[in-house]
């Protein structure tokens, strides 16, 4: 997806390291649309006897809660990252009902990957969740690090689905090497604007409601990868008449 561009930049500007977007490219024959990886991060982390969560520095799946009104609000990080209800008093985007979505960044590890340095980030809004999700389900109490994963690309655009299977006699906990993998934090690359900037999209948003130009709720909380990759400048972060969806 378009954004991770500019969050790849900015990682690498600020901790020195690359950033890498998983991608299955729709364009390869239909039956080489597939990927084979090992997820980095555990679903959950490890709770302690009271039901608290441990700083044990264990890497978990992240994810964000994010503002996107298509075509008039820039992809926003929530202030109420740990609330699954808005919270309005705390979030300018929240108090003026800004369409909000959670995205979730799953690193992994891409078999045949020939760089052994690099963890690639796969994003997956709502729908595309549900795959993961069903897919830790049926895997019942197993570690999703625990087994390689065959991703399979179905269908296009905003069609698109990623189906999710084990494969078979890969069973086996994270290596060492895969251990000791720099894994992105996703909470640091993309940081709560200022309150003015929040404020000022807020306005904007509000502005537009106004003018009857904002889509039904939710219009973007799509998952379609975009694989325009004209699109794929970051030259600048202002909405425009074809909007692209900016992270942060
Ligand atoms: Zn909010």
């Amino acid at each position: 997806m378009r954004g991770l561009k500019k969050i790849g930049k900015f990682h690498e500007e600020n901790t020195g390291l690359p950033y890498h977007p998983f991608k299955i490219k729709d364009d390869l024959p239909k039956d080489k649309q597939f990927a084979k990886v090992r997820v980095l991060a555990h679903a959950e982390p490890d709770y302690d006897d009271e039901g608290g969560e441990i700083d044990n520095g264990k890497p978990v799946i992240q994810a964000i809660f994010m503002h996107q009104a298509f075509r008039v609000v820039n992809s926003t990080r929530c202030v109420n990252n740990d609330s699954a209800q808005p919270v309005p008093e705390e979030c300018p985007l929240c108090r003026v009902k800004c369409p909000r979505s959670l995205r979730t960044f799953i690193p992994v590890r891409v078999r045949n990957d020939e760089d052994e340095k690099r963890v690639q980030i796969i994003e997956y809004g709502r729908n595309h969740l549900t795959e993961v999700q069903n897919f830790i389900e049926e895997r019942e109490d197993a570690d999703i690090t625990g087994v390689d994963i065959k991703i399979k690309r179905i269908g296009k655009k905003k069609d698109t689905e990623y189906r999710w299977t084990p494969i078979l006699g890969t069973e086996r906990p994270l290596d060492e090497q895969e251990l000791a993998l720099e894994i992105p934090d996703m909470l640091a690359l993309i940081p709560v604007k200022e309150e003015s900037e929040l404020e000022k999209r807020a306005m904007e948003f509000e502005r537009a409601m106004k003018a009857k130009k904002v889509k039904g709720e939710d219009a973007d909380d799509d998952d379609d990868d975009d694989d325009n990759e004209e699109d794929d400048d970051d030259a600048d972060e202002k909405p425009r008449s074809k909007q692209r969806k900016v992270p942060f």
